[in-house]
């Protein structure tokens, strides 16, 4: 029996005629331009999708999710159905408003190469080995592609989807992202460790509300910590969040005290 990245590898041509030629295909005739049965349907989803992990693995909007639809033309209404509603619809949105290049086919082809020997079931959590999934998301919603560290921001909040899309995170001050990052001087202002060197000569800091804006924290000096990627799980996720929210607080107290004398 032919492997999913086997029929990916066919089907993959198959879309991306549809594709640039403004059409769609549904599950059935999937199957059947495949030699399949038209009732493998749910086969040829999870081909589908092992097709959108390389796309997200190439950052290509996902060419199969649109092009593919069931057969009352929908999207399926499975894939996705486990992320917030507006993430979801930013996805699809997105993949539909994108018109999909030869390029972007082969990059979908060169990344599916590396998928080589994973069914779609493995091959995101091999994605997210990569990526951590909350960000992948967001930038295949379309988010955070200029402002990428800065979505990291939002992942441990109650509802990343809406301060991701009522725009408050836009409303942000840059400027106050910026001083505080100069204030830490590239070193992680809660622990103190000196962030990785990135590509462009500066340190690695992730920008932290101390008091999420969603609970009314303020966009300011006083409630902004520059902090390493570590930290700033801990803070969203560990069990002492409460304990370094006070200590960052003090922390970041005594930061601006002295970036005030200076
Ligand atoms: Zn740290």
């Amino acid at each position: 029996m032919a492997t999913q990245y086997e029929e990916a590898k066919r089907l993959l041509p198959i879309i991306a005629a549809a594709a640039m030629s403004g059409q769609h295909l549904t599950y059935q005739i999937a199957a059947q331009k495949l030699g399949r049965p038209k009732n493998n349907a749910r086969t040829v989803a999870q081909v589908c999708d092992l097709l959108d992990a390389a796309a997200a693995l190439a950052d290509v909007p996902l060419l199969a999710l649109t092009t593919v639809l069931t057969a009352n033309l929908r999207v399926n209404p499975d894939a996705w159905a486990e992320v917030e509603p507006e993430i979801r619809s930013a996805i699809i949105n997105r993949s539909q408003n994108h018109t999909f290049t030869k390029s972007d086919i082969s990059a979908i082809g060169a990344a599916l190469e590396r998928l080589k020997g994973y069914s779609n079931r493995k091959a995101w959590p091999y994605l997210s080995t990569l990526m951590p999934s909350g960000e992948r998301r967001l930038r295949l919603a379309g988010v955070g592609t200029a402002a990428y560290t800065d979505a990291i921001d939002d992942l441990g909040t109650d509802s990343p989807a809406v301060t991701t899309f009522t725009g408050k995170r836009y409303a942000r001050d840059a400027m106050v992202r910026d001083a505080v990052k100069e204030r830490a001087d590239g070193r992680c202002e809660y622990c103190g460790e000196l962030g990785f060197k990135c590509s462009n000569g500066s340190r690695y800091l992730e920008c932290h509300h101390i008091i999420a804006l969603a609970d009314q924290g303020a966009d300011m000096m006083t409630n902004v910590i520059a902090i390493c990627p570590q930290d700033h799980r801990e803070a969203h996720f560990g069990e002492r969040r409460e304990q370094i929210e006070a200590e960052m607080i003090a922390k970041v107290n005594a930061a601006e005290a002295r970036r005030m004398n200076r």
